[in-house]
């Protein structure tokens, strides 16, 4: 008989418990998700124990407690576990995961002194445990490294574990961690293939050693083979090709779902979009806008960062400012870029409204209460907001990149469109494709079937765990 599939899982972040981004919503969401596919499987989630994290909220035990080997001495790490939608879920704690700072912070030398030390105790941890997985899946270079130690020393528990590198975001890739590398006794790569400067940087370091990398779409996997995506490291990453593929990420379509969804005025299905109409009235009202069900609301929520091509939007605004339209704006980031929404909306006091900080109800009113959602991405390796707002209705007018291509077709393009695309990082062509959204959202039964075809798509992390299980299978000889 075959023994249950045993899966290490290492995040930075996971929903419920903390989350910054689209990392945490995978983080949360995959595990439980395999659980519920195959309840035999033994999949195990291990995180940093956050300041953050509402610890008085979880019934949490102490596990194990462990030194973890550094260069002049040893660090105290304490495990602490409960059970998550029947998972168990480990926090691992110690001296640098400091209480009193964020997740991330801008000090790289410090954010890798965190995460070097718990990639490192979390594979002590099932050391500790003597739990032998057949896979560890690290994620972004925060645990990368991990993958690498273990290529370095897998010892006894490790001997037989296949590793799975889970790529979120590239151009992050953990710079300035050589001294807490140094420090926790991980040396430079001596592979030629990865280029000098990446040799002892955490997540080229785990791209080296993984047996597998997956991206979080199949578009974001072709991408980073081109030099516009590969920040640097096309040449190896082509070397690699045959080991990279791409999983779309899913939504958690329970806690993403307007049928459902207890901060709505109004919940309502593709089978109701009438009872969408209140929660378009609510948002009006909460931001002082004219009540009008007519007018068309365009929204972004949105890490206010390049990335994101936030920057592009105030512009973009200002060439359709002859058509009717108002604007909900909900993010947080740089001060430069939030400091240009606050401007957007003195400079259209009558119909924009900017809300910067982080607020996941918000959210979820913004979805269900707007008709367009801007995402403007320079690269987008699978993004999570354009899944949600075609949950909801509302439908995304983004940049044709990375896990956009893979999950929005454009109306003018397909029959069954569930969106807008356009090309150019610009704001002209973000200007373009919004201009045709706004003439599409003129034709009143055109609109509602674009609203049917987006919410009629599975974006749901069944059928994205279905994938993420068969490789797992197939890299464990297990399947
Ligand atoms: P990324 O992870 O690159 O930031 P994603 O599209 O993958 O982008 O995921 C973003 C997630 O964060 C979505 O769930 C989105 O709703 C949420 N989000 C982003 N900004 C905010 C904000 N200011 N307030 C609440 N939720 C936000």
């Amino acid at each position: 008989m075959k023994s249950p599939l045993k899966i290490l899982f290492l995040a930075s972040e996971a929903d419920p418990f903390i989350k910054i981004g689209g990392l945490g919503d995978v983080a949360g969401s995959l595990p439980p998700a395999l659980k519920l596919l195959d309840p035999a499987i033994d999949i195990r989630l291990v995180l940093p124990f956050h300041g953050a994290i509402q610890r008085q909220a979880y019934d949490l035990r102490t596990e194990a407690a462990f030194e973890v080997p550094f260069h002049s001495g040893s660090i105290r790490a304490e495990a602490l576990t409960m059970n998550y939608r029947g998972l168990p879920v480990y926090f691992i704690a110690g001296e640098p995961i400091a209480q009193d700072a964020p997740v991330y912070t801008p000090d790289a030398a410090f954010d890798a002194w965190k995460f070097t030390f718990f990639s490192i105790a979390a594979l002590q941890l099932a050391r500790e445990l003597d739990w032998k997985p057949h896979i560890l899946q690290a994620n972004d270079w925060h645990t990368a490294v991990a993958l690498y130690a273990l290529r370095l020393n897998p010892g006894d528990t490790f001997q037989h574990t296949a590793t799975i590198l889970g790529l979120h975001n590239l151009p992050y890739m953990g710079f300035g961690a050589a001294p807490a590398l140094d420090a926790f006794g991980i040396p430079p790569a001596s592979d030629s293939a990865l280029p000098a400067w990446a040799q002892h940087v955490p997540l080229p370091l785990g791209l080296l050693a993984a047996d597998r990398i997956v991206t979080v779409s199949p578009n974001y996997a072709r991408e980073i083979l081109h030099p516009e995506f590969s920040s640097g490291l096309e040449d190896f990453l082509r070397l690699r090709a045959s080991a990279i593929s791409g999983i779309l990420n899913g939504i958690d379509t329970q806690v993403w779902d307007p049928s459902q969804d207890l901060t709505l005025a109004s919940q309502y299905s593709v089978a109701d979009l009438e009872s969408r109409v209140p929660n378009k009235t609510n948002l009006q009202i909460e931001f002082n806008l004219p009540v009008d069900p007519d007018v068309p609301i365009i929204s972004l929520v949105s890490r206010m960062d390049p990335q994101k091509g936030v920057d592009l939007v105030p512009n973009a605004l200002r060439q359709v400012a002859h058509l009717p339209w108002q604007a909900v704006i909900l993010g947080t980031g740089m001060a430069e870029l939030e400091n240009v929404m606050h401007q957007l909306q003195e400079d259209f006091p009558d119909r924009v409204r900017a809300a910067i900080r982080f607020d996941s109800p918000l959210s979820h009113r913004i979805y269900a209460g707007s008709d367009l959602l801007l995402i403007p991405s320079r690269y987008e390796p699978c993004g999570l907001t354009q899944m949600i707002a075609m949950r909801y209705g509302c439908l995304p007018v983004a940049r044709a990149t990375g896990g956009l291509v893979d999950t929005i077709r454009d109306a003018d393009t397909f029959n069954d469109g569930t969106g807008f695309l356009f090309n150019l990082p610009e704001s002209l062509a973000l200007a373009n494709a919004l201009e045709r959204a706004l003439s599409a959202y003129q034709d009143r039964a055109g609109w509602e079937q674009l609203q049917i075809n987006a919410m009629h798509q599975d974006f749901s992390w069944q059928r994205s765990a279905k994938h993420y299980l068969r490789l797992y299978h197939s890299l464990s000889g297990n399947g």
